[in-house]
């Protein structure tokens, strides 16, 4: 067993209102407060897993639409290990925009990429469901990316698995370098 702690940054990123901060809030504190701020921030925690302690450092970034610029930019893309991209199953247009986002990221890093984890959040209001899981599912696997669809206001156990999906890829991609 690996005793040494490590460090991973998780860059969260996805279209406004999709719940970035919703899942960080819920990662960091199991709970779900319903309204957040468009506060720009890095959280840390530590968890041990596999008996190993995990520093998470998690940048919760704010979507600005700004079609002059890349909505992602270099800065957070070379802070990053990984990367949480969000968008609601009930808003297509923020599929499109993950679609981007993705398109931005795979196109920086090359040719090691960054893992990705896609997260289609609000599950709970599948009534208004837009954009169906397996759009989603193959949105993933084109780009090979972690796939999972929760509802952050709903159940905590959904984000961990996220997260924890997200560093073992992390720990794959660095076992590899
Ligand atoms: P951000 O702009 O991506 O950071 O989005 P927020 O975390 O601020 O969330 C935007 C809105 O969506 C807030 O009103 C949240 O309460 C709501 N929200 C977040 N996750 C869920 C979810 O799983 N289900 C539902 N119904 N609402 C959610
Ligand atoms: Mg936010």
């Amino acid at each position: 067993v690996n005793q040494q702690r490590v460090e991973v940054n998780i860059l969260l990123l996805g279209a406004h209102s999709v719940g970035k901060s919703a899942l960080t809030v819920r990662f960091l504190t199991r709970r779900f407060i319903g309204e957040y701020g468009d506060i720009e921030s890095v959280f840390s925690r530590v968890d041990r897993i596999d008996g190993q302690e995990v520093c998470f450092n998690i940048w919760d970034s704010v979507y600005t639409q700004d079609n002059k610029s890349l909505s992602v930019s270099d800065k957070q893309l070379q802070w990053a290990d990984g990367v949480v991209l969000v968008y609601s199953i009930c808003d297509r247009r923020s599929f499109d925009v993950a679609c981007q986002q993705l398109q931005q990221i795979r196109r920086s890093r090359k040719p090691s990429s960054v893992p990705v984890v896609i997260v289609a959040n609000k599950r709970d209001l599948h009534r208004h469901r837009s954009v169906s899981s397996e759009e989603g599912r193959l949105l993933a696997l084109s780009h090979h990316c972690g796939f999972f669809e929760v509802s952050t206001a709903e159940t905590y156990h959904g984000v961990l698995l996220v997260f924890h999906r997200l560093v073992d890829l992390v720990r794959e991609s660095r076992a590899l370098r």
